[in-house]
């Protein structure tokens, strides 16, 4: 339960004085839901008030405080013409200019004859100097009222800065004081303020310094989210391992006849990260590992190798994918490796139906079936295996953290193996998964030459496909990917249909084939499979090729629209050629103009095929915030951490929740009580409840 101390900033935001229903739905599509939502918005700019010009002195832009007399009012002709007020001082004239003005208030606010400070933005008009609705008019005694310097925050349309700074302001009245969480001699040696009078500072810059992610108050708040952060990811590992693991080392058999039946020796990489898992799988406790490796690195056999482990030992292995197409893909890989194996491999997807279901969901419960192939779909509560040891997790990044969790629970004591192509670099795999183990898979299969990289403008796509055409001709075959469109999938797929139409006029229709995500799943495989086997020369596809497709065969991949792609989906899109021996190419067609950021990603994409280098440049080139596409990620959102900025202290992060929880595994020490608030505070509730008293 969350303590009560923190009630009062979990309130909605319409809890506040002047916030209704209409302006509570801007904040909450701005910040969030409740007050402490408010608390993390924190301002990115600020406006000093303190620079007094006499008027002529007043420069064009800037933000000026000035003292006047009013000397006229000049009321509006009609109702598009603004309402001005003369105001002057000893240098000269100002018109303080309003529209859709109540005269009246206007009056009362600036009598004929009384002096005032005035406080906006200066704009010069030809000759005439004008300060446009002024944020302040107050009379000369009330002068030190005006604030000296105000904070900006981001805004969203139809929100003005006025009552979003009234409801900063309410939520930060309403923050309790805490106890302190921080280990004190660290915060010391900081010098940070408390969290409150840190959450205060944020809000109250006193300077351009103040904005910047070195600021203190700025780095105590960003420490805090990752320690919220480093220890739930900490504490949801101890329960994973608390839970008795088994070992699972089996007699090797099978792994001597899939080595036999390969129809290739294994990599020094693919040997080295196998050693490392099968040496935690032999271990007692639960294996929690992540194998990270490039595109076409060769994952999946380790996978298999793995899985194989787990039913010598006389368990059973889930291989769970992101797409159904993935999911036909490894069905097919694994049969046909495994063809002279004793093996029982099976799919389970959103379409296995009916009968088929309830007999393959017989068949998995009594052991009948050694490893489970499938989507989402496994994540249903009534598909219940009879012993499950391994499960593995291919193309992660597609996944959230929590579905990852959940699949755990359906062997209690299954060992969890993640693999990810996605290369994520150092700092944002811990925010991900914390101290979760880690496995690198070096290099690739040998005979890989390097994907020739080319882009040009989509102004000569007639030059790019008479160029497809000669190599289609030549025996080649191409994926054509076709440009996403704001994540809009019906636009995505006019785009698709559309470009299909042109190839298959140019290329005959029997020769170009089309997937995407709102086809039928049967029409899906079919296309997937005629391509595979060559019945069609040209693929074209919607992004739903992005991950893990493996067709060797497959040397051209063409990405119409390329600015509108991110770096990493840029660099799984041309993993998908190259595979095979042969030269591959990927032509990446862009529109113009093509903005700064477009054009340094594919500088990037033609300068490397190395995933990391790429990873580590996206990162730098999006800044914070929406890395590698946040939300469907299973990255979790800072609010307030700046992963590139504050690098230092997530490692800080991780090492001090490490500690604490060697010291204090179920957080009742005398810190304890403060982290648990911390946790809370953060959202992290969920951790809580693994805590043994949680
Ligand atoms: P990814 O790591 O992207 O999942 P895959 O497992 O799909 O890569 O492997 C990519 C391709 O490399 C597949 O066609 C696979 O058969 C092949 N491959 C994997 N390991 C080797 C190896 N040791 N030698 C040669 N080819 C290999
Ligand atoms: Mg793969």
């Amino acid at each position: 339960m969350r303590p009560e101390i923190l009630f009062p900033l979990f309130k909605p935001v319409t809890a506040l004085k002047g916030v209704g229903p209409r302006l509570g739905q801007l904040i909450e599509r701005l910040a969030g839901k409740y007050l402490v939502d408010l608390c993390w918005h924190l301002p990115t700019g600020l406006i000093d008030r303190r620079f007094r010009p006499t008027v002529a002195a007043a420069p064009d832009g800037a933000v000026a405080t000035l003292t006047v007399t009013v000397d006229e009012h000049i009321p509006s002709a009609n109702r598009r013409l603004p309402y001005k007020v003369l105001c002057s001082d000893d240098t000269g004239t100002v018109s303080l200019v309003f529209f859709n003005a109540k005269a009246d208030y206007l009056e009362k606010m600036l009598p004929l004859g009384a002096t005032r400070v005035v406080s906006g933005q200066i704009g010069h008009y030809g000759a005439e100097i004008q300060m446009p609705h002024p944020d302040h008019i107050v009379a000369p005694d009330k002068a030190d009222e005006l604030p000296t310097v105000e904070a900006t925050y981001p805004l969203t349309t139809g929100l003005t800065s006025k009552p979003l700074h009234r409801a900063v302001r309410g939520a930060l009245d309403q923050t309790p004081e805490l106890a302190e969480w921080q280990n004190v001699p660290w915060l010391e040696k900081q010098a940070w303020p408390s969290w409150r009078a840190a959450l205060f500072a944020a809000h109250e810059p006193e300077s351009q310094a103040a904005l910047e992610p070195d600021d203190p108050a700025r780095r105590r708040l960003a420490y805090d989210e990752l320690l919220a952060n480093q220890l739930a990811l900490a504490m949801i590992r101890n329960a994973a391992r608390r839970r008795a693991g088994r070992a699972i080392v089996g007699d090797g058999r099978l792994r001597a006849a899939l080595s036999k039946a390969l129809p290739y020796e294994l990599t020094e990489g693919q040997r080295d990260v196998l050693h490392e898992i099968q040496a935690d799988m032999a271990q007692p406790q639960r294996m929690l590992r992540l194998l990270q490796g490039d595109v076409g690195s060769g994952k999946t056999v380790v996978a298999l190798t793995a899985m194989l482990a787990a039913v010598e030992s006389g368990a059973q292995a889930a291989f769970m994918v992101p797409t159904e197409i993935l999911a036909r893909q490894h069905l097919e890989t694994l049969t046909n490796l495994c063809r002279d194996l004793p093996l029982r491999i099976q799919i389970l997807t959103g379409r296995t139906k009916g009968r088929p279901r309830l007999a393959l969901l017989g068949d998995l419960a009594e052991g009948r079936i050694d490893i489970l192939i499938g989507t989402h779909a496994l994540f249903t509560e009534d598909v219940i295996f009879k012993d499950l040891a391994l499960t593995v997790i291919d193309e992660q990044h597609r996944f959230g953290v929590h579905q990852r969790l959940n699949l755990g629970d359906k062997g209690i004591a299954a060992d969890i193996l993640v693999m990810t192509a996605t290369p994520i670099p150092r700092t944002l795999s811990l925010t991900v998964y914390g101290d979760m183990d880690i496995s690198l898979l070096h290099g690739k299969p040998p005979g890989r030459q390097p994907v020739d990289t080319r882009s040009m403008p989509l102004s000569r796509l007639d030059q790019v496909v008479a160029g497809v055409q000669r190599a289609v001709n030549g025996g080649a075959r191409a994926f054509w990917v076709c440009p996403l469109v704001e994540e809009n999938e019906q636009l995505d797929l006019a785009a698709a249909e559309e470009r299909h139409g042109t190839l298959a006029r140019i290329f005959g229709h029997d020769q170009v084939g089309l997937v995407h995500g709102r086809m039928k799943a049967k029409e899906k495989d079919q296309a997937m499979a005629a391509f595979v086997a060559g019945e069609t020369k040209i693929l074209v596809a919607t992004t739903v090729i992005e991950v893990g497709v493996d067709v060797p065969e497959a040397s051209i991949m063409a990405v119409e629209h390329a600015e509108r792609f991110g770096l990493a989906q840029l660099h799984q899109l041309r993993g998908r050629v190259g595979r095979g021996g042969q030269q591959a190419h990927c032509l990446l067609l862009y529109a113009e103009p093509l903005g700064e950021t477009a054009r340094a990603r594919i500088a990037i994409m033609r300068e490397t095929e190395d995933g990391f280098r790429i990873a580590e440049e996206d990162l730098r080139l999006r800044g914070t915030g929406e890395l590698l596409g946040t939300r469907q990620s299973g990255f979790p959102a800072f609010r307030l951490a700046d992963p590139l900025a504050h690098q230092d202290l997530m490692e800080v992060a991780r090492d001090d929740a490490r500690l604490i929880l060697e010291t204090d595994p179920d957080l009742e020490g005398p810190r304890g009580p403060a982290l648990r608030a911390l946790l809370y505070l953060f959202e992290r509730d969920a951790a809580v409840k693994l805590l043994r008293s949680g």
